[in-house]
């Protein structure tokens, strides 16, 4: 392990969580322990949000070009540091050494993407209906923002939202996840590294559902950013009211691809074999309902499952592994559940779905590909976040957007055709935030990332992930006569 941290960062230093619990941390790959970590709860958030509340008061008034110069030199921090913080996300959350390595060289690039961006958050003057005056528009920060975040990003989901909130002139509460504290760790040390004022980013590793409670009671909290699942995104919508804390929520997708039969059945199975596991499949936008043409489905199903067959599942850090374990025995065991109703309902599992033979320890399942399934499958239904890929039949466009849009998630969807109409039109009828077209990253630092429907609200990255973090204001100017 390289960091050096298991405290609680508040107001400018690294401190014991007020209670002085600490919870252990487990490497997913071998089930053994990396170290203790504290652990705090809404105590904690408490002395964060005073902090937080007391460093707006400066950090709002900097001009973007200081906060850019700080913001600029984490990056720089995250990128000089790349093997030592790549290395302790491997040992955290099981992911393989390249993803992890290209991960933090994404939460390098939202740090100098947004450092600029926040340059650029111009106004507007409005001609007035009216002689006597004057009309425009302006943007501020909108104050303290809680930022919770999910572990199958450990760096850029955190990233993703402190650089934008910290750029806009926001002070931060974050609550990264229990289950990756040392990304967080590392990346409160590339900023404090580049000069942060204390207070104005406030990190707790801390009870989640406690903290929750506190940030939405607490007037002075003026937004929460979420990323995580559905379930918890709705508690936060029930709690919102008391105070109208403002809510930006990345929530649960159920990505359909769709596979017509004019592409080339070979190559698009080769990739879609990689593409659906990156991560183990612990993705939001993760491609999961593979509907593949009828008349392709066969020559598909085939080739997927010999290429699924071929990928290596092991240690992250070892050479040529495609897939690490899942991050918690208890996200393992859902996945065998998912799997298990599956084969009860009559599905057929063309390979994987076990736990590999040469990994004793670790919480490994071999990638599964399964058919036999239909829209009632609880495979099409439940978001699965984990290693296995459903595969549909469908017969034309309608069917496939029918079955595409059966679900109450709307993040992203996935497209293959080499047709020009038929990619407008399944663009045009998916009804999803995201659409890739014959690709599988419909998503960059500066594209707006966000869901429809349950998925979520407003959204990330992108200049439209900046204003979620900014308040418009219109200044009318009376008596210009
Ligand atoms: P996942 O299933 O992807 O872990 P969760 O929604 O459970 O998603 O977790 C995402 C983040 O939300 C984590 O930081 C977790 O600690 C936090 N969280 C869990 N329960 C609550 C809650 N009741 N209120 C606020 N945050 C929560």
């Amino acid at each position: 392990m390289n960091s050096t941290r298991n405290k609680q960062f508040i107001n400018g230093h690294w401190i014991e969580a007020l209670d002085r619990q600490q919870l252990p941390l487990i490497d997913p790959s071998s089930e053994q322990l990396i170290m203790h970590f504290s652990y705090g709860n809404a105590e904690d958030a408490a002395i964060a949000v005073d902090a937080a509340h007391l460093a707006f008061k400066s950090w709002s008034k900097t001009t973007p070009y200081l906060r850019a110069e700080i913001l600029k030199k984490a990056a720089d921090y995250l990128r000089q540091n790349l093997d030592a913080i790549a290395h302790d996300m491997v040992l955290e959350s099981g992911k393989p050494l390249l993803e992890a390595r290209g991960e933090w060289t994404v939460a390098a690039n939202l740090f100098e993407w947004y450092a600029e961006e926040a340059k650029r958050a111009n106004g507007k003057v409005i001609p007035s209906s009216r002689a006597d005056k004057r009309s425009s528009v302006i943007w501020q920060p909108m104050g303290v923002i809680g930022i919770i975040t999910a572990w199958n990003f450990p760096a850029y989901n955190p990233a993703r939202a402190w650089a934008a909130a910290l750029a806009a002139g926001c002070t931060v509460v974050a609550k990264p996840s229990e289950f990756t504290p040392l990304s967080a760790y590392h990346l409160t040390d590339a900023l404090v590294h580049a000069g942060l004022p204390a207070g104005v980013l406030n990190l707790l590793i801390a009870d989640a559902a406690s903290v929750g409670e506190f940030l939405l009671d607490d007037g002075r909290v003026k937004k929460i950013s979420f990323t995580g699942s559905t379930r918890v995104g709705k508690i936060l919508m029930d709690g919102a009211s008391r105070t109208n804390t403002k809510l930006s929520l990345e929530l649960g997708g159920n990505a359909p691809v769709i596979i017509f039969d004019d592409v080339q059945v070979d190559a698009v199975a080769k990739v879609a074999s990689i593409a659906r596991f990156r991560n183990n499949g612990q993705v939001c936008i993760a491609p999961q309902r593979f509907y593949i043409h009828q008349n392709i489905f066969k020559q598909f199903a085939e080739l997927v499952s010999k290429y699924v067959s071929e990928l290596k599942v092991g240690n992250g850090f070892e050479e040529g592994v495609n897939l690490g374990p899942l991050i918690t025995s208890k996200q393992r065991d859902s996945v065998y559940t998912l799997l298990e109703t599956a084969r009860a309902e009559g599905a057929e599992i063309l390979t994987g779905g076990i736990k590999p033979a040469n990994l004793a320890k670790g919480y490994f399942i071999e990638p599964a590909v399964v058919t036999n399934i239909d829209q009632t499958s609880i495979l099409a239904k439940h978001e699965i976040f984990g290693p296995v890929m459903p595969l549909f039949p469908f017969t034309d466009l309608n069917d496939a957007l029918a079955k595409a849009n059966d679900t109450e998630c709307g993040l992203a969807a996935y497209v293959f055709t080499n047709n020009l109409k038929t990619a407008i039109l399944a663009s045009e009828g998916l009804e999803f935030g995201i659409v890739g077209i014959n690709e599988w990253a419909p998503h960059g630092t500066e594209l707006p990332f966000g869901g429809w429907k349950q998925s979520g609200q407003g959204h990330e990255s992108g200049s439209e992930g900046l204003y979620e973090y900014m308040e418009k204001k219109l200044i009318s100017i009376g008596g210009i006569a």
